[in-house]
């Protein structure tokens, strides 16, 4: 039992105690967000220690990131005043791996077997395919090891996969393909990263001997974030548990959102019947967030029907309402949030306290390239930057060869993606005769196409792609840059090698592509554009700089910031529409079950945001705010009418106003959004105007809003004038009348 002097356990609830210190068995700590549940696991674990029921090599804890592992060490060292040797303390994987090293030869491999990461997984299922002589267009190599890691989610080797489960992969030889893929990795000492706790449910159900002794050992095992585990892992944790059944694990219902992974909510619900006699204890006082931020979150997850319901309370201030803003675009909406940020920290507050959240990973583009010009520190968590996902560079490849045929990085890069038939020895012969001629790797090609060195076939296509990447140039003339890149990736297939591959992260690299469009529609010249680009990828900040956090949604799980962003709330990105389409009813609930993760990720400020349209191919849409949005009780919300800190020296209607009029009250949005637009479309006709009115620089003007002054330069249509009363300023021509 405690001593009285521990006082580790003091500040905690008694809700929280009675979790830290109950005696052995099966706990479950089923609560909302922000209750404390990481803490209590953590003090649980220190308490274990302390008062020596555990000694830390019969200790398995598992975290959802390395990152919430190493927190929980530290955690833990500091209860328990010194260093913790011998835990098994990490994720799923990291445990797997451990544990899979020890027998690795109960499953056929040596303990020094090797990790496949995703691209291996692909270039082996190709091969798979291929050996098969399946079609790997129809059926491409990445769908096929979404299959194989779906099944292994589940617990399932090729053996075990029922008849029912097997589906139209490859008109039904999804599992042998399976098979044939265990087989290879098998030949190649490797496994990928389904395999790992795969392997070591079979090791644990097939060799008695050794379950016993992990039973034996692992005297406590403590399991964070336990709504989203899935099958396999729940399976190997309910086999590890049996002999002591002194288990503990931590989560909340509302908060899965992984079920696309295979997770399963239906884990953390069955725990009473899968550990008879189980304590449940339930929190309720939730100390992350203010008043205002907890009551928006709790509404909104009561729309809910799949869920247990809880009650969630906070002594904690009331604090600021929700704060909802409607801005013009995304790039409007990205200028907004990062002023709002810059207000933060000259209020004295660090970068690291703010983390702005999306729910799709093209997002972070126009977020990023704000903060790059404002000079805001920033770092995407989870993921790289957008300049730096392969997508991007392989785009930005093809159009730096466009734009210089020199460029043998580029060359290499994208000469055999998709796939040509360029394969290695034919750019080995493109390289002998670059070196020998002193010329780049264009200028090569292009030589070798007037000789027999490469075969027929291969020749052929090199030909075809120079005359490609010749015909682009002669584009760059005609074309517009963002109409360039749509020619050069789609005329280059590289678009349509994504299409094909029907796997989870192909669309969004789609998505990521079409964003990349977008961003060359701000350019008017190809070049301009890369000098852009690679300003922005120079841009890497001092990783000891104090920064603001973007990343996704998904990526936030468990993580706490004093001043939250949700970005592009807007029907379709958020709830999703991919999410929909793939997963049906239960996807709008487990899309809201994500603005539930996000908005309490708050501790003392949120706020949301919505860009009222999209542009898409150069056309203006408009988009409807997030249902969500209107689910917010509203006396937790605030609905910006305008920016607050709207800089009032800045004409409206100049691309630069940080705000433009959208509407906020979301009953009438659809027709308010539709005048928006129509306003709009005049504003844009105003300003293409070309120069039609006769001003002279240094002519007296009058101006509705900002009364007398005088022209001190013209650009097209747009005056700079000295004003007498307003300071200088530009203004479109059409506001201005002669005096
Ligand atoms: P999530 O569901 O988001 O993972 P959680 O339930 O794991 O949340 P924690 O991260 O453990 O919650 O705690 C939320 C915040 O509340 C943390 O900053 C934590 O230090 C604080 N906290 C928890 N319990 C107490 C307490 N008894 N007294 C003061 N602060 C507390
Ligand atoms: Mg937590």
């Amino acid at each position: 039992s405690p001593r009285p002097q521990d006082s580790y356990l003091q500040g905690l609830n008694p809700e929280q105690h009675a979790a830290v210190v109950a005696e052995d068995g099966p706990l479950l700590v089923l609560a909302g967000a922000g209750t404390g549940k990481t803490r209590v696991l953590t003090t649980r674990l220190a308490h274990l220690l302390i008062t020596g029921r555990v000694r830390p090599g019969e200790i398995l804890a598992v975290t959802f990131t390395n990152k919430a592992a190493r927190e929980m060490v530290h955690r833990v060292e500091g209860l328990v005043g010194h260093g913790v040797q011998g835990m098994w303390l990490g994720t799923f994987h990291a445990m797997g791996v451990r544990m899979l090293r020890a027998h690795a030869e109960l499953v056929h491999l040596k303990s020094n077997f090797t990790i496949l990461d995703t691209d291996d997984q692909q270039r082996l299922a190709k091969q798979v395919l291929q050996a098969a002589n399946i079609d790997d267009k129809k059926w491409p190599p990445r769908a096929l090891v979404g299959l194989i890691q779906r099944w292994k989610d589940k617990g399932w080797r090729p053996d075990q996969v029922p008849a029912s489960e097997v589906g139209d992969f490859a008109l039904g030889k999804g599992l042998e393909l399976y098979e044939a893929y265990q087989g290879r990795l098998a030949t190649l000492n490797a496994c990928d990263f389904g395999d790992l706790l795969l392997h070591c449910l079979t090791i644990l159900t097939q060799h008695p001997d050794v379950l016993e002794r992990y039973q034996r050992r692992f005297k406590a095992i403590l399991v964070d974030e336990y709504q989203d585990t899935n099958v396999a892992q729940y399976l190997w944790l309910r086999l590890l548990a049996q002999t002591w059944r002194n288990i503990t694990c931590v989560g909340d219902d509302d908060q899965s959102i992984y079920s696309w992974r295979g997770a399963e909510v239906g884990n953390i619900l069955r725990f009473e019947q899968d550990f008879p006699g189980a304590e449940v204890i339930r929190l309720e006082r939730n100390y992350r967030s203010t008043g205002h931020i907890l009551g928006a979150a709790s509404g909104l997850i009561a729309r809910n029907r799949q869920r247990h319901g809880k009650t969630l309370w906070t002594d904690d201030e009331e604090g600021q309402q929700v704060k909802v803003a409607g801005l013009w675009d995304e790039e409007e909406e990205a200028r907004w949030i990062g002023d709002e940020i810059e207000s933060w920290q000259r209020q004295k507050h660090k970068l690291a306290d703010v983390a702005v959240l999306v729910r799709a990973s093209f997002q972070t583009r126009a977020l990023e390239e704000r903060f790059i010009q404002m000079g805001l520190p920033y770092r995407v968590i989870g993921g790289p930057r957008f300049y730096e996902r392969a997508e991007i560079r392989d785009a930005i490849a093809y159009l730096r060869l466009v734009a210089s045929p020199d460029d043998d990085l580029a060359f290499e890069r994208i000469v055999n993606v998709p796939k040509r038939g360029i394969g290695d020895a034919a750019m080995k012969t493109v390289h002998n005769m670059a070196r020998a001629g002193h010329v780049s790797l264009y200028l090569a090609g292009h030589a070798l196409s007037g000789t027999d060195d490469l075969a027929a076939r291969t020749r052929t296509s090199l030909v075809n792609f120079l005359h490609m990447v010749d015909r682009w140039r002669g584009d760059m003339r005609e074309k517009s840059p963002r109409e360039l890149a749509e020619t050069v990736l789609d005329e280059s297939g590289y678009t349509e090698m994504w299409r094909q591959e029907r796997s989870p992260d192909a669309a969004g690299r789609l998505e990521n592509l079409k964003e990349l469009v977008k961003a060359l529609e701000e350019f008017d010249t190809l070049a301009a554009f890369l000098e852009h680009v690679s300003l922005v990828m120079e841009n890497a900040a001092d990783p000891t700089a104090d920064m603001v956090s973007i990343m996704t949604l998904h990526g936030a799980k468990g993580l706490e910031f004093q001043n939250v962003f949700l970005a592009g709330w807007e029907e379709g990105l958020f709830p999703n529409q991919r999410a929909l389409d793939e997963g049906g009813a239960k996807a709008l609930e487990e899309e809201r079950r994500l603005a539930y993760v996000g908005i309490t990720r708050a501790r003392r400020r949120l706020t949301i945001s919505f860009a009222a349209n999209r542009r898409v191919y150069g056309q203006w849409s408009s988009s409807v705010p997030s249902r969500f949005l209107d689910e917010l009780p509203s006396k937790h919300v605030d609905h910006l009418e305008r920016a607050p800190d709207a800089r009032p020296d800045l004409d409206p209607f100049f691309d630069d106003a940080p705000f433009a009029p959208i509407p906020n009250r979301f009953r009438s949005r659809r027709a308010e959004q539709a005048k928006l637009i129509e306003g709009r479309a005049e504003i844009l006709q105003v300003r293409s105007s070309t120069p039609s009115r006769k001003f002279d620089i240094g002519q007296r003007i009058f101006h509705d809003k900002f009364g007398y002054g005088r022209i001190e330069a013209i650009e097209g249509n747009k005056l700079e004038i000295a004003f007498e009363k307003a300071g200088r300023k530009k203004v479109v021509d059409s506001f201005v009348e002669a005096t």
